[in-house]
């Protein structure tokens, strides 16, 4: 039986593999424009096909991303970075946390970011650190976020929670954020090898409290190599999520920045939801990494399009000195949201770039051409290959009622 994720997938596949020819897609478009039923009958596939509206195809058959020339329905997330200081030393963590020092902007200039992003439309702001708890204006910013108006943007925390945490802190935040973010990397001994002694059972008694409450979104993100993932470990954070009934777990092994900057392991991201319908439809048709759609925003305001693109070439300014509006009418973002599967200059010619989306700059060697071919994608490529080919079988199938 296949998940609502991967049925959509599967239509997806017939528009751009089983059925790839430009006829039966406009057929396809058409028919929803015309009102006609669709047998599927699910949200999910109106939303892939409301988003194929904005595509262009192409003299060849083929479909291409048309120029973006505003920000409207582009903004993505902005991630705040509020600190780099933590009480905790992960061997992988990517921003080098309690390690690395950097001036921190007051939580009136943090507000005044966020209530900006809301303005602009971001999907959502999401803050982080470092550990944002250790931030010093934390209680004030919380006041000041509860206090917001948010528009659709959904206010995100990402936080280790592995401080302790009174009722009255611990009941503000799960009242303030829209959801709450947690790592766990593993069982207790794991956990507590990477991040010291008692922060599982720290970090399991805040989590126990604040689901307990009932007010917020809890998910987890766990940091762990493929082998773990398909091990014990792995093991151990699925069960536990399903045990204390939480939808998202993330799991990713450690990318090559920070402290893990010589990590070289095989790259693992695995995304369990249980709200397929929350799924957009960009995530099963993509353009891009992601690049220049998402801010990534220092604790002293400088701001840049990801932690995988920050050089000081690459700044787009200084949210500490600017407005938002100000920053954005640079244009500077734009002109990197237009950077995808379709200029870089490997991926522009692959059959599966609409699946793949490029390859994280995080592993593009040369990291002053924004479309430079100079990575390697074999193994991600073959992947994608494989669950087009079970898709293709599947709807192969279907299609003979075998
Ligand atoms: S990964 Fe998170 S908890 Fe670990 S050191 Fe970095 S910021 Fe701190
Ligand atoms: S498989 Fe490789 S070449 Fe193809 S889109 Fe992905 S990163 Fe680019």
């Amino acid at each position: 039986m296949l998940t609502e994720p991967q049925k959509s997938k599967v239509l997806f596949l017939r528009l751009f593999f089983s059925e790839n020819k430009e006829g039966r897609r406009c057929d396809f478009v058409e028919e929803h424009a015309s009102g006609t039923p669709l047998t599927t009958g699910d949200r999910y596939l109106v939303k892939l096909l409301e988003f194929l509206h904005l595509w262009e195809l192409g003299k060849d058959g083929g479909v291409h991303q048309p120029v973006i020339t505003d920000y409207e329905g582009q903004l993505a997330k902005m991630y705040l970075y509020l600190t780099f200081s933590c009480p905790n030393r992960c061997w992988f963590c990517y921003a080098d946390g309690g390690k690395r020092t950097c001036r921190e902007m007051p939580a009136e200039d943090f507000a005044r970011i966020i209530r900006e992003g809301v303005d602009a439309g971001f999907e959502s702001v999401v803050l982080l650190g470092g550990e944002p708890l250790v931030y010093s204006g934390f209680p004030q910013l919380v006041r000041e976020i509860r206090n917001m108006d948010r528009g659709k943007t959904r206010i995100i925390l990402r936080s280790s929670l592995s401080l302790p945490l009174s009722d009255e802190l611990l009941g503000q935040i799960c009242e303030t954020f829209d959801r709450i973010v947690t790592s766990l990397d593993g069982d207790e001994q794991r956990h507590d090898s990477i991040r010291g002694i008692g922060k599982y059972a720290r970090t399991m008694d805040n989590l126990r409290r604040g689901i307990a409450l009932g007010k917020a979104e809890f998910s987890v993100n766990s940091v762990m190599s493929a082998d773990d993932f398909s091990g014990e470990q792995g093991k151990h954070v699925r069960d536990l999520c399903d045990d204390l009934g939480i939808g998202r777990l993330t799991i990713q092994s450690p990318v090559p920045l920070g402290r893990a900057r010589e990590y070289e392991g095989r790259r693992l991201y695995w995304k369990k939801t249980d709200d397929p319908l929350g799924l957009k439809a960009q995530e099963l048709f993509r353009t891009s990494c992601g690049l220049g759609h998402n801010l990534y925003i220092e604790p002293d305001g400088k701001t840049y399009p990801c932690y995988a693109w920050c050089s000081p070439e690459h700044q787009l300014g200084d949210l500490s000195r600017e407005s938002l509006a100000q920053l954005l009418s640079r244009k500077e973002l734009l002109a990197v949201m237009n950077h995808g599967v379709d200029t870089n200059r490997k991926c522009k010619n692959c059959e599966v770039r609409y699946l793949c989306g490029g390859k994280c700059k995080i592993y593009v060697k040369d990291k002053h051409d924004i479309d430079s071919p100079d990575f390697d994608c074999e193994e991600k490529k073959a992947a994608i290959l494989k669950d087009a080919e079970t898709y293709s079988r599947f709807l192969y199938q279907t299609e003979k009622g075998e």
